[in-house]
């Protein structure tokens, strides 16, 4: 049983992670299909890029794409909470 306050954290930073990705896509013109790299985002998080705090991995993906933790419970949660919680708007 994974706790809560965990599987909410990495949902946190999933949502962080795709406010990011969205944010220098805008930066870049980059379309839906396009990849950043985390060497791409490093600059635009304030505080380095977020680890899981369970261990998982994160995948960026594509612009279009939700990024992912390598934990699938932690996946299930952000998408199942993507709807009452809408990432908070990414600031320029
Ligand atoms: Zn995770």
């Amino acid at each position: 049983m994974v706790p809560e306050a965990l599987l909410m954290g990495c949902a946190n930073h999933l949502h962080q992670i795709d406010a990011t990705k969205k944010r220098w896509a805008r930066q870049r013109g980059a379309g839906l299909k396009d990849t950043p790299t985390w060497d791409d985002l490093d600059s635009l998080f304030r505080n380095g890029p977020p680890k899981c705090p369970g261990g998982g991995t994160y995948t960026i993906g594509a612009v279009g794409e939700l990024p992912e933790c390598s934990i699938a419970e932690h996946n299930e949660y952000f998408k199942a909470h993507l709807e009452a919680e809408p990432a908070p708007a990414a600031t320029k």
